[in-house]
């Protein structure tokens, strides 16, 4: 991807009016990334932790569409997208109840770009090590970057609280780290100081001991009352993957979609013990697992609700369909105690057709598209 850093941006030259569209400098189309970190990186309980002075790239790819600039002789020389200020003209004559100007042609050359403000500031990184087997968050896989945002964004919410801060002002992501020798890629979240040159935030939540202190919040009850307000019957009942009381804020809008509380906490799990407990039948999951095979019933005529291995499931007396734990795998090799029961069960003791490409449905698939 071409990445440019401009030296500074306006947003619709020719009118003195409100911001519009050119350069949608928001946290819906801006995304955080970090570079390979330039400090060193520890072990503590089961997870990777480093925390120091790094660089901190916020892209804006235009939601994918990315920008096509050209210097254009009217903005002397400035690079402007033409197709964005022909789209602002005609919102902005439509809005004052005019016809708009003639499209303007775009100047050659046209660079295809995305834009990108690079700062040094204070992060810190962290990794699940060890996910257990049968078990892992593939961050090129939906249901892994689900898990690896959600526990980013809690942990980020978890600072927040316990650094008495608003929660914009860590900036929260992920990162994806190929793994040479097990020729996987393993991903990492990290937090970072909004303000460049950073105000020591992640540095201090990057301290091994403070790191575990948080995902402590995350995962048991404490005096913070964090966790405990997350499985408070009046949030889990009803909350089956997130909203504002526990995810989702105005600085993470283009995750909505992707955050889910119980993620998070199975990850923070994860993070202090490789051994830990990642189950659907848990206090935890139990109801959304319910609702998530009551929805995919209610997209397949024909077929009813049934249980495989003690995993909620639906048969229409020749298929399973096998209701998952987002972190587990589903390939025959892989599979853990959980998925090798309820295939037995379905396969062999029921004489039902299993296949791995879509018998397994995860509750993170199944709550979003269940069709
Ligand atoms: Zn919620």
């Amino acid at each position: 991807m071409d990445l440019r850093q401009p030296k500074g941006f306006v947003s619709y030259y020719t009118k003195a009016r409100d911001y519009d569209g050119v350069f949608d400098f928001v946290p819906r189309a801006a995304r955080p990334k970090v570079g390979r970190p330039p400090f060193g990186i520890g072990i503590h309980r089961n997870f990777d932790i480093g925390a120091g002075q790094g660089r901190l790239h916020v892209i804006n790819d235009n939601a994918g569409r990315l920008f096509h600039l050209s210097p254009e002789a009217w903005a002397r020389g400035a690079m402007v997208d033409v197709g964005a200020a022909n789209a602002a003209e005609e919102k902005h004559a439509a809005s004052v109840g005019r016809r708009p100007g003639a499209p303007m042609i775009a100047a050659s050359p046209v660079v295809t770009c995305a834009l990108a403000a690079i700062s040094e500031t204070d992060m810190m990184l962290l990794g699940v090590r060890d996910y257990g087997p049968g078990r892992a968050a593939d961050p090129r896989a939906p249901a892994g970057r689900s898990a690896l945002y959600s526990l980013a964004f809690m942990m980020r919410r978890a600072a927040a609280v316990y650094l008495d801060i608003q929660d914009y002002e860590l900036k929260a992501g992920i990162r994806s780290q190929e793994d040479p020798a097990l020729g996987s890629v393993v991903g990492q979240i990290f937090l970072c100081d909004t303000l460049e040159n950073g105000a020591g935030y992640a540095t201090h939540l990057g301290e091994p001991a403070i790191s575990e202190q948080l995902l402590q919040m995350i995962v048991q009850n404490s005096h913070w009352l964090f966790h405990d307000r997350l499985v408070d019957q009046a949030h889990a009942g009803a909350c089956d993957t997130s909203c504002p009381d526990c995810l989702r804020s105005y600085s993470n809008l283009a995750y909505h979609n992707l955050l889910d509380w119980r993620l998070a906490i199975d990850m923070a799990n994860l993070a202090l013990d490789a051994s830990s407990a990642i189950s659907l039948s848990s206090p935890l999951w139990a109801r959304v697992a319910g609702v998530a095979a009551a929805t995919l019933e209610a997209a397949r005529p024909g077929f009813t609700r049934t249980t495989f291995g003690g995993l909620p499931g639906l048969t229409n007396g020749r298929e399973a369909i096998i209701v998952t734990h987002p972190l587990w795998l589903t390939d025959r090799a892989g599979a853990g105690p959980e998925i090798a029961a309820a295939w037995d069960d379905a396969e062999r003791a029921r004489g039902l057709r299993v296949d791995p490409a879509w018998s397994f449905i995860s509750v993170f698939e199944a709550l979003r598209r269940p069709a």
